[in-house]
């Protein structure tokens, strides 16, 4: 990637922060490889799954085969690129099935083929194995990091935040696209987890105008991830805080940022350097049963079962 301009944190967002990559990916993930499936599975246009597949080939998520010759049908198969989203599927389902009660349809229970109880991830420390959330971390940008450069980038046309309206699939996960499939919203959150609390603070990080910056805090109050507090000095300065909701939303942001940092190099070097404080190392997460506490493998749990 290019001196300077977006970052693998703006490419990563830019990609996966699409409701319809998700839903593909997931069902990629739970064995689809054929056009003929994908269409069956989703309410989708013929001219929006051409696009996401050709997306998500160029991206280097799923590879084209040609299975059959006359006539040309093709099947997608998921890299080791692709198959590496898992993580972020089963945090964006725990996060929906913890704080989205209304969703519950959505996000049945998921059960840990290993130890054959129904399970929740836990996101812990790869040295010291203790869960882990954003308090726990010491975080510093790196040499690609930046707010500017971190902004994602739009990679596909994506619907509006409202609630219920615009063209997506009605099923998928409403709060975590208000967050995720938002380039804006995305940027403000991840400066709340960095510790942006006032308006001034967000409006100067991320250069975003105050119009679109009151309308995105606006957006995430009303679904429950930030919260508005008296400003510390003065009461006019309003300041705003990550909710128990927003908190939790933690590893889907780290998930994020630890696959764009695998897979999006920049030549500079990190986005984001972090350490675990209560253990010293160089944070890498991992997600461990919340039941066994033996770490899951994409293998350990039926992703089917997501909706
Ligand atoms: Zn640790
Ligand atoms: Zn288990």
């Amino acid at each position: 990637m290019p001196d300077g301009g977006p970052n693998p944190l703006s490419r990563a967002i830019g990609l996966l922060g699409d409701e319809w990559t998700l839903l593909l990916l997931r069902h990629a993930l739970a064995g689809s490889t054929r056009y003929s499936d994908f269409n069956a599975q989703l309410p989708i246009s013929n001219a929006v799954l051409t696009n996401r597949l050709d997306t998500m080939v160029c991206e280097s998520l799923m590879e084209r085969r040609v299975y059959q010759r006359n006539p040309v049908r093709s099947e997608y198969l998921l890299t080791v690129r692709g198959r590496s989203t898992w993580p972020l599927l089963v945090v964006i389902w725990a996060w929906e099935r913890k704080w989205v009660p209304e969703h519950a349809y959505a996000t049945p229970p998921m059960i840990h083929q290993v130890c054959g109880r129904e399970m929740s991830p836990l996101y812990c420390c790869t040295a010291c194995k203790e869960p882990v959330t954003a308090a726990d971390l010491h975080t510093r940008w790196g040499p690609s990091g930046g707010w500017s450069r971190s902004v994602p980038e739009v990679t596909t046309r994506r619907r509006s935040d409202s609630r219920g309206g615009g063209k997506g699939p009605r099923f998928f996960y409403p709060d975590t696209m208000a967050v995720f499939g938002n380039r804006w919203s995305s940027a403000v959150v991840g400066a709340a987890f960095l510790g942006a609390h006032r308006f001034s603070d967000f409006q100067s990080l991320l250069g975003i105008p105050p119009s679109l910056l009151a309308e995105r805090l606006a957006s995430l109050c009303d679904r429950g991830i930030l919260e508005q507090v008296e400003g510390e000095v003065r009461p006019a300065w309003k300041a705003y805080r990550l909710t128990g909701k927003g908190l939790g939303f933690f590893p889907v942001v780290a998930i994020t940022v630890e696959w764009a940092q695998r897979w999006y190099t920049s030549p500079e070097g990190r986005v984001l350097d972090w350490t675990h404080a209560a253990c010293g190392a160089p944070f890498i997460g991992t997600l461990a049963c919340d039941r066994c506490r033996k770490p899951l493998t994409g293998s350990d749990i039926d992703l089917s079962t997501i909706d």
